[in-house]
């Protein structure tokens, strides 16, 4: 372990990221900038310390909140429950959560169910009188109908306003049904940024589910991942490695064994930051400190440092020369195609340092991003963790790369200034705003699809098709007219208002 004890799980609540980590959502500049200010004494900050210089803006256009990362997180453990102790309205995303919840289990091969959330549905007297009843009530309800091996209970904005004790109920609860009852505090005024809600699940699961006495299973390594398609188990296999994927779609017990692994990896150290340093501080299970799995430089590194922790350095050699030799051919047949295209990333923040790397794989130009949210550092501390820098200084810079929390009003602006041929996406709620600027998307809902040495095969090959949409695209904006006035369409700077906000009374 090369840093002190960081992460605490003495309490219940998990330190928000802006604390832990600097996170910030506003920035304009450069990737190499960006990375340079992350690296600098300013940029990387520890608690009190000067932080990044974050674009602030005057108004909130629309995002989403932790206690919705909470749902999709511990709401898709399957033989758990999750409460909402919150108005209905924070229960909106059960709609969109199910389907992924279903459409996750499909994929993995696992019997198709709904999700198993409940919301307590507190009303203007709950808010006035407290509603710890009702949370009593419901917990009671999850455990009658589902017998679940844990249960899960988030807090809402609601809740942190009326201050209902949550953790003497969970911590009753627990006693009397004999099962894991965990309280998730992830209001979504707490932390600027949703991520936190990744954390605070996982800080729920690190103190409540994971096996304090683990029995090492030298052959099993951790993938923290969302509900993407099985790739790592293949992969893994090579180096004689067994998957256990956690958070989504995972059972109580494969959670309880986190702590018996013989290392921990992830697709997007976003997500895994926090559980993967805290399964290290806690429990000696090795994080793998090395750039995240994509394009030759990334996966080259990653594979070596998982050979080289769990001891299996020539399998990982191997496996190195046996898949360059397989994807080059493929690959150069692939940059032939794509030749002159330019691609456009608006996703999760690591994620898209890794995405980039496989669209410069394929010899495509990446002029412009836009990131959800930036972290100067992750919870390792570990340069060798640093997905920024590692894209900078292996695939070159990206001239526009913004951090903005999902704003439409500025993606306009951003992708107007960069007019790609088609962007990649996870949060679809912009892909509409693209396609009426008559911009296809490739919509990543399998996070796992640019993944590995296949990755850059499979990202190109569902490009190729992506594009062969340009026409429909073109036509889109041909007939359709922009919600906004001619006055924002014209503003050269998608961050005008946060840097005059008087122009908004003008
Ligand atoms: S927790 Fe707060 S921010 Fe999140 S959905 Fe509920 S009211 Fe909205």
């Amino acid at each position: 372990m090369e840093n002190k004890k960081k992460i605490n799980l003495e309490v219940a609540d998990v330190e928000i990221r802006e604390q832990r980590l600097g996170t910030i959502i506003g920035w304009s500049g450069s990737a190499r900038e960006l990375s340079k200010q992350s690296n600098t004494s300013c940029g990387r900050q520890g608690k009190g310390e000067c932080q990044l210089c974050e674009v602030k803006g005057p108004f909130t256009q629309g995002s989403v909140c932790s206690e919705q990362m909470v749902e999709c997180q511990a709401g898709n453990v399957r033989d758990a429950v999750l409460i909402q102790h919150s108005p209905i309205g924070c229960g909106v995303g059960q709609v969109l959560y199910n389907s992924i919840y279903r459409n996750g289990l499909a994929l993995r091969n696992h019997p198709v169910e709904n999700i198993r959330i409940i919301c307590t549905n507190l009303n203007e007297s709950d808010m006035i009188f407290g509603a710890i009843n009702k949370l009593e009530q419901s917990v009671q309800d999850a455990w009658e109908r589902y017998n679940p091996k844990a249960i899960f209970i988030s807090t809402s904005c609601s809740t942190a306003i009326i201050a209902d004790d949550i953790e003497s109920v969970a911590i009753k609860a627990e006693k009397e049904y004999g099962i894991p009852v965990i309280p998730l505090y992830c209001e979504g005024f707490r932390s600027k940024h949703w991520s936190t809600g990744f954390d605070s699940t996982q800080h729920g699961i690190l103190r409540q589910i994971v096996r304090k006495n683990p029995k090492k299973q030298k052959d099993l390594i951790n993938v923290i991942n969302l509900w993407g398609s099985d790739i790592f188990t293949p992969i893994l296999a090579e180096l004689g490695l067994r998957v256990n994927y956690v958070v989504d779609l995972a059972t109580v017990d494969e959670l309880a064994q986190l702590s018996e692994a013989i290392a921990t990896v992830g697709f997007c150290y976003t997500l895994s930051t926090y559980m993967a340093a805290a399964l290290e501080q806690e429990f000696g299970v090795p994080e793998i400190k090395a750039p995240q799995p994509y394009g030759f430089a990334g996966m080259d590194e990653w594979i070596r440092e998982i050979g080289r922790v769990t001891a299996r350095e020539e399998l990982a050699e191997k496996y190195i020369k046996k898949e360059h030799e397989r994807v080059k051919p493929e690959i150069e047949k692939l940059k032939k195609k794509l030749k002159g295209i330019k691609g456009y990333v608006a996703t999760g923040s690591a994620y898209a340092h890794g995405l980039i790397s496989v669209l410069k794989e394929l010899g495509l130009k990446v002029d412009g991003s836009l990131v959800f949210h930036h972290d100067p550092i992750y919870d390792s501390g570990s340069p060798k963790q640093d997905s920024l820098k590692h894209l900078v200084d292996n695939y070159g810079n990206v001239p526009n790369f913004n951090v903005s929390n999902r704003q439409q009003f500025q993606f306009y602006g951003l992708l107007k200034k960069v007019n790609p041929d088609f962007i990649i996406i996870r949060h679809n709620s912009l892909a509409p705003l693209a396609a009426k600027l008559g911009i296809p998307s490739v919509p990543l809902g399998d996070e796992h699809i640019a993944v590995g040495y296949q990755g850059m095969i499979n990202l190109g090959e569902i490009i190729l098709d992506v594009l062969a949409h340009k026409k429909f695209h073109q036509d889109l904006k041909d007939h359709v007219k922009l919600p906004y006035t001619k006055w924002w369409l014209a503003q050269k700077d998608p961050y005008i208002l946060s840097k005059k906000p008087e122009l908004i009374e003008t």
